[in-house]
């Protein structure tokens, strides 16, 4: 079988077909760097994040581009209640972005344009909608998309023109239909002057809608394989991405991905109802790979439900997938995730439209059998099954042992080298009945911050938690 993928253009299962044999180009639209991120924002960054490890361990190469939203009406508003330049608002949450994100083990982009760094790209595709006559110019600066001239216009969201309300810019004497869009907005007075650039058209800012198209052509073609972005984005912004594209003669996206919300008391959770979850107050509650499991193993197309049973479930579920793991290889060879065999069911798990709760079962399964591996002492079978869980809670971002370092993980093995050296003194110092030989080593590791734990199959180290 091969990767099937659930397409909201065409609301059906498609086999993803690569447009280049072997190489996926994925557009995800990223954030609008308002604020600090919350759960909902990390659940749609994990979603792709698995998608794209299953391409690559599919074999396929991915050039993934998601972008920054940097300039934006809610930026400078919030910016401007904050008593601080838009632009450095815009950078200090882009890079909390990317702390959560990393604090998540979402792997990074291949490539984050910025919209303020892609006018000219903009201006480019204005001009061409407005000579293929898609767009006009209302001589103050605002260049609107027109809807009438587009049969398509709705279709993505199979939606007809006639049904739908004005739309959200606000209203201009020029408008020539109140469901016309802005690709770009005219200075409005008291906006800073670094808002603005110079265009044909007039000063003025992007539209939202329009950066999208712009960068995605720049970087992945006129048309690519896969787009991507949370369910509420599907309408106005996908729909209206995809219309001025395929007006200014782009193929562009050839399959639409939408993940679910996360919601907390059956609602959704978002900025305005005041119940968002941030993620660096998460992180302090609870470990990034508890968080990251709670997300990632929920289908994305369902809403996740977070609460403190959310992650109260997840902690114990986590527990017993690294404990396992942590058990087995004290006792045989870790090896490499990524070449160890991936079980079929797993792999036709995750060729189904990326289901997550099928592929965990397939772990848990494996779990099952390799703890009953070790209770009978059969090292051999638990080699087997410790590398296929690995293996397959690599696809998901979740393998343990990668948890367990950082960077290029040399200092932690120098460590654990060193820590190793130290249990072996200790042990043969008990096993010779040298009560405070072995002492003396556990209180010179508990003076560095190590705490040992003593376990069937011998001692255990970690560092110390701060309290
Ligand atoms: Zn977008």
């Amino acid at each position: 079988m091969s990767l099937h993928l659930f397409d909201t253009a065409t609301r059906e299962l498609r086999e993803l077909v690569p447009l280049r044999d072997g190489e996926v180009g994925l557009y995800v639209c990223g954030a609008t760097v308002q604020g600090s991120p919350h759960i909902g924002h990390l659940r749609t960054d994990v979603a792709f994040d698995v998608l794209v490890r299953w391409l690559r361990r599919s074999g396929l190469r991915v050039a993934l581009v998601r972008n920054v939203t940097d300039i934006d009406d809610k930026i400078l508003a919030r910016a401007k209640e904050a008593g601080v330049p838009w632009w450095a608002w815009a950078l200090r949450h882009e890079r909390e972005f990317t702390a959560a994100r990393e604090a998540l083990g979402v792997l990074p982009a291949d490539y984050e344009p910025r919209a303020t760094g892609h006018v000219t790209e903009m201006v480019d595709l204005m001009r061409t909608l407005v000579d293929a006559g898609h767009a006009y110019t209302t001589g103050d600066g605002d260049v609107w998309f027109d809807v009438r001239s587009w049969p398509d216009y709705g279709s993505l969201t199979h939606q007809r023109l006639d049904d739908l309300t004005p739309s959200e810019d606000e209203a201009s004497p020029g408008k020539r239909d109140p469901r016309d869009f802005a690709l770009w907005k005219s200075v409005k007075p008291g906006e800073p002057p670094t808002a603005a650039w110079p265009t044909p058209f007039g000063a003025g800012r992007p539209g939202w809608h329009l950066e999208c198209s712009a960068m995605a052509q720049r970087y992945l073609g006129t048309e690519f394989d896969l787009h991507g972005g949370g369910i509420d984005l599907r309408f106005p912004h996908h729909e209206n991405e995809q219309a001025q594209s395929r007006a200014a003669g782009y193929g562009f996206a050839r399959m639409w991905l939408h993940t679910a919300w996360v919601s907390q008391a059956g609602e959704k959770m978002s900025k305005s109802l005041g119940n968002t979850a941030g993620v660096a107050a998460l992180l302090g509650q609870t470990s990034a790979p508890v968080l990251r499991y709670a997300l990632a193993s929920v289908h994305y197309r369902s809403v996740v439900e977070w609460g403190p049973e959310t992650v109260a479930e997840a902690e114990a579920t986590w527990n017993r997938l690294s404990g396992f793991v942590h058990r087995a290889c004290e006792l045989v060879d870790p090896g490499d995730p990524q070449a160890a065999p991936l079980p079929a069911e797993f792999a036709a798990a995750m060729d189904d439209d990326l289901n997550v709760s099928a592929a965990l079962a397939v772990v848990h399964d494996h779990v099952h059998r390799g703890n009953t591996a070790l209770a009978d002492g059969d090292l051999a079978d638990a080699a087997d099954e410790v590398a296929a869980v690995r293996a397959m809670l690599d696809v998901l971002g979740l393998d343990p042992l990668a948890w367990q370092t950082t960077g290029d993980g040399r200092t932690e093995q120098a460590l654990d080298a060193l820590v190793r050296a130290e249990l072996e003194t200790r042990a043969a110092a008990r096993a010779a009945r040298d009560w405070a030989t072995a002492d003396a080593v556990r209180d010179k590791l508990a003076a560095a911050g190590i705490v040992v734990e003593d376990s069937p199959t011998g001692a255990r180290w970690a560092v110390k938690e701060q309290s």
